[in-house]
Parts: structure tokens; C-alpha cells; sequence
């Protein structure tokens, strides 16, 4: 048996396989100096492509349906067009590497798409460079990413959100990373899959990568490699504890989340895509009081389509019935990083182009979304949200193209319904300016993971600066209280829905200082109710 250590950022116990996640190395390519080498480098790469892309298909027919699906099976054909292998074959013939001559048969392929009257072939153009970068990327790396089947614990050295995106979620059974800080998206990702995970952890990825029992303990921190029989069993006896614990937060499954005094708050769900919002129903939540959009541009080569974007939010508000869906635009930027939206490389990206503020620069971006969101907004109750606003004139400006989108839908004849706009109040300035801010909001919802950040003037990704990362600092509450009395003067609701909204050391102080939304992953609503109602607040 070995053990170490990691900061524990969900409780629970993991027993099982261990799967190391090595970030894939990039190779340049390079001509091997042999045709028939790089000819076969090539159809290799190709036929990988094609069993990622099945899988992908599949995923996307269960998560997106089959009509979206759809176009990754476009994709698939093109990799057994004629006119694509051959002029592939040719370039390679002229001692061209195969990664190249893909990426440049693909791009040529493009271009006459993109040149094409029809606008829903010129689309396509995105989707065959989309394959052939496929290849390529397949082509220049050399450590790939396997998994085995059933169920694991994931190791690495850190997790960005682009690659949690892509991992089977309901296989994992925990998360471990030598790297990360408590309030990173891959720490926020374990605490929605109600799953043990432990940052900066001690652990060695070739240890673990040899071992047959891994072993992580979310309550103490401790990872075990190969436990010994004391060990394990000690492990198991806490596991079966922690079920017998669930099953006792059950009796408040469908209850109303009301304090002994009649104090009464709507207990939400933070969701990052649309299964997470089966998740949601599953935990009890009363509604979703973010939904981070961002995650379905993460993880891709392309922008998503309106079309897509419009089936991924109807998905979740026919899930959501009538219970309110908060949909937060795009909050790409800082650690969300996606390398086709072709934004510049920052020096400083949590101070830079990020959230609103790419939506308020990039109309192309923005505008399919707020389309996508008002389409959907006629199968449930939705609400939009603005992430990163720091002057009333942001959120003039996008309210105004809501409301230009919703005439223009409305004069297209495809029906929408009101959608409340609310800003997430998640900068100084904006916590500040709150008063003025309510005259223009539906709702407030304090995104206090930012919060902190930006007021304490802490990386939140820098996991060095965890001890300075303080949530509960002075500043901070008195912020919050700021927020919450500007919200309640002007008669719109506030919430929480950074992580301090499951901290059951701040929930009865939020009902003091008058939020009566609080939003959290999933898992974490019963035992909030729990508090709640026992409260005397
Ligand atoms: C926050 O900043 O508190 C928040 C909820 O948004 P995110 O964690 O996605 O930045
Ligand atoms: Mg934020």
C-alpha cells in the first residue's frame, strides 16, 4: 500500500480502477521521406477518426438527438469522399507530410463550400475542416487518451474544462489532480457529478498508471494505491456510512425549502449541459439557477449552431417543465478557453476579453445564441443571465439586442415567450453599482467564485493563492449584503449560484441578508433543505 495526500474538494470514498489522463503531445509534422509510409500514417489516422467520430455520434444522438447528430455523420462520409482521399494521395505522392496534406485537401474542399449559394452547404465548410483538423491533430500526437470500460477514477496533472467536457462523466467515480485550486471548474465539475475529488494532490501518475486498487477518501484528503485489507475495509464500512446518510436527507425530497420561521427559499441546480439537468430532477432541485452555456462551445473544433444550441436549452426546459431555467450566456475566456473563436492569446485572461464582453464584440457569437435561447424559450420557463457585466451600459446593450432578436423571431412568425434578463453580479463594480443595476435587472445572482476573485485580486486558478482565496472575507459579506438590500429595495430577486450558495456555513446568513434563491450542484440541495427547515432563522 502507498498513500499520500490532496485538498479534498467534495467529500466521499472512491474504490476502483485508476485512469491516468496524460495531456496528448503534439508532433510537428514531418515527411517521413517514404510515400507508402505516410500513405498508411494517413489511412490509419483516417479510420481513427471514423471510430471517434461513431462515438461521438452516438453520444450526441442520446444527448442532442438524432437530427443533430446528424452532422457528425456528414462528417464520417467525408472521410470516405473520393475526391478528399485522392487529392490526399496526390499531395502526399509530391512529399507532402500526411497531416499537412489532410489539413490543405481540407481546407481546398472547404473553400468550394464555402463558396456555394445554398447557406446550409456553405455551413458545411466548418465541418470538413472540422474532420480534416480531426486527422491532423490524430496524425501530430503521439500520447492519445484511452479508456477501459465501466467505471474509474480519473488522474492527472490537471483537468482544463475543454477536456472534462469530453469525458464519459457517468463512468468516473472520482477526480484526482496534481494540480488545480478548490475553486477551478474541475473541482466545481466534481461537486455537480456528486462525486469524491482531491487538488493538488502528492500523488505519482507512473505509480498509479502500475496499480490494481486505487483508493480516494474526499473527507480526509488521503488517496491509497493498492490498500491493505484494514485500509480498504475501513473504507468501505465509510462508504456504506455516507449512503445511509443520503437515504436520510430523502424525507425532504419534494419539500418546500422553509425555515421554522417562514423564511423560504427556491433551491436550485447549477447544470453545465443538458444531462446534467436529469441531474437536476434527480437531486430535487426547484429550478436551474445556472446554467453555464459556455460548456457546449468547450470541447469542439466549431462553433455550435443556432440550430444546436436551440436543441441543447429546449432539452433542458422540457426537463425543467415549468420551474425556472436561468441561462447564463457565454462565459468563454480566463481557464475556458476555445481556439476557433480566434481570439488573441492575453497575457492576463481573467481581466480580459471574457463573458459579455466577447458577446458585446462578437455579434456572430452572440446573436446565435440569444436566438437559440428565445426559440426555446416557448417549451418551458427561461430566464437569461449575463455573466461579467461591470457598467449599466453592458447591460443596455444587450438587452437591447434581446429585444431585437425577440421582434425578429417574432416577425419570422416562431413563437417566443417574456424572458426575464438578469445580470450576475460577479465584479466590484457590478456589486457596487447594484442600486443601478436593479432599475434595469429581472433578477441578481451573485456569482461569488468571480466575487472573491476579482475583489480580493486572487487567481482563483492559482493554487498557491488558496489560502488567500477567502470567500468569507469581510469585503466579501459586506458586498453581499450591499447586493441583496439593493435587490429587495427595488423588489427583483437574488440568489447565489457561486459555490458559496451549498456552504452550509453562509446559508441561514443569506437568509438573513434577504436571498431567497440559492443554486449549487445538484447533489448538495437535499442536505441544504435539511438546514433549512431546521433552521430557526
Ligand atoms: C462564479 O463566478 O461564481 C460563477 C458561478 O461562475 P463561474 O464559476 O462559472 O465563473
Ligand atoms: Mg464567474
Amino acid at each position: 500500500m502507498k498513500q499520500g495526500y490532496g485538498l479534498p474538494v467534495f467529500p466521499g470514498v472512491a474504490i476502483g480502477n485508476a485512469v491516468v489522463y496524460r495531456k496528448a503531445q503534439r508532433k510537428t509534422a514531418v515527411f517521413s521521406g517514404d510515400f507508402a509510409i505516410e500513405q498508411a500514417k494517413f489511412d490509419d489516422a483516417c479510420k481513427e477518426a471514423k471510430e471517434q467520430l461513431s462515438k461521438i455520434y452516438e453520444k450526441a444522438k442520446e444527448e442532442l438527438g438524432e437530427e443533430q447528430a446528424a452532422i457528425v455523420e456528414v462528417q464520417m462520409l467525408m472521410l470516405d469522399d473520393l475526391d478528399y482521399l485522392e487529392s490526399v494521395a496526390s499531395e502526399i505522392a509530391s512529399g507532402v507530410a500526411a497531416a499537412t496534406a489532410a489539413l490543405e485537401c481540407g481546407e481546398m474542399m472547404a473553400q468550394v463550400f464555402a463558396n456555394l449559394d445554398d447557406e446550409y452547404m456553405r455551413g458545411r465548410a466548418a465541418d470538413i475542416r472540422d474532420v480534416s483538423q480531426r486527422v491532423a491533430n490524430i496524425l501530430c500526437c503521439t500520447d492519445g487518451f484511452s479508456l477501459p470500460d465501466g467505471y474509474f477514477i480519473l488522474v492527472a496533472e490537471d483537468l482544463a474544462p475543454s477536456e472534462t467536457i469530453q469525458l464519459p462523466r457517468e463512468r468516473i467515480l472520482a477526480f484526482v489532480t496534481q494540480k488545480g485550486s478548490s475553486s477551478s471548474h474541475t473541482a466545481i465539475l466534481a461537486r455537480t457529478l456528486n462525486i469524491p475529488s482531491l487538488v493538488q494532490s502528492d500523488i505519482c501518475l507512473d505509480e498509479v498508471s502500475k496499480c490494481d486498487v486505487f483508493a480516494v477518501d474526499g473527507f480526509t484528503g488521503n488517496w491509497y494505491i493498492d490498500p491493505d485489507e484494514d485500509t480498504l475495509s475501513a473504507l468501505k464500512k465509510k462508504q456504506a456510512e455516507v449512503q445511509v446518510d443520503k437515504e436520510a436527507l430523502e424525507v425532504y425530497r419534494g419539500k418546500k425549502s422553509i425555515t421554522k420561521t417562514g423564511k423560504e427559499v427556491l433551491l436550485c441546480a447549477n447544470i453545465g449541459c443538458p444531462k446534467d439537468a436529469e441531474a437536476a430532477v434527480a437531486g430535487d432541485a426547484q429550478g436551474i439557477g445556472l446554467m453555464r452555456s459556455e460548456f457546449l462551445y468547450l470541447g469542439r473544433d466549431n462553433l455550435p449552431t443556432e440550430e444546436e444550441l436551440f436543441e441543447a436549452y429546449k432539452k433542458v426546459a422540457e426537463i425543467m417543465g415549468d420551474k425556472p431555467v436561468v441561462i447564463r450566456t457565454l462565459d468563454i475566456g480566463a481557464d475556458k478557453q476555445v481556439s476557433y473563436m480566434g481570439l488573441d492569446k492575453e497575457e492576463n485572461p481573467a481581466l480580459g476579453l471574457r463573458g459579455l464582453r466577447i458577446c458585446l464584440t462578437r455579434e456572430d457569437i452572440f446573436r446565435p445564441q440569444l436566438r437559440a435561447i428565445y426559440r426555446a424559450s416557448a417549451y418551458g420557463n427561461l430566464n437569461i443571465m449575463f455573466p461579467m457585466v461591470a457598467s449599466v451600459w453592458e447591460l443596455q446593450e444587450s438587452k437591447a439586442l434581446c429585444d431585437e432578436i425577440r421582434k425578429e423571431l417574432q416577425s419570422e412568425g416562431i413563437p417566443t415567450k417574456d424572458v426575464p434578463i438578469g445580470v450576475m453580479i460577479e465584479t466590484p463594480a457590478a456589486a457596487v453599482l447594484a442600486h443601478e443595476l436593479a432599475k434595469e435587472a429581472a433578477f441578481f445572482s451573485v456569482g461569488t467564485n468571480d466575487l472573491t476573485q476579482y475583489t480580493l485580486a486572487v487567481d482563483r486558478q492559482n493554487a498557491k493563492l488558496d489560502k488567500f482565496y477567502d470567500p468569507y472575507h469581510p469585503a466579501i459579506t459586506a458586498l453581499l449584503s450591499h447586493i441583496a438590500k439593493a435587490a429587495n429595495e427595488a423588489g427583483i430577486w437574488a440568489g447565489i449560484c457561486g459555490e458559496l450558495g451549498a456552504d452550509a456555513k453562509m446559508t441561514e446568513k443569506f437568509l438573513q441578508m434577504g436571498y431567497t434563491e440559492l443554486s449549487m450542484a445538484p447533489g448538495r440541495i437535499l442536505e441544504t433543505r435539511k438546514l433549512i427547515c431546521e433552521s430557526e432563522v
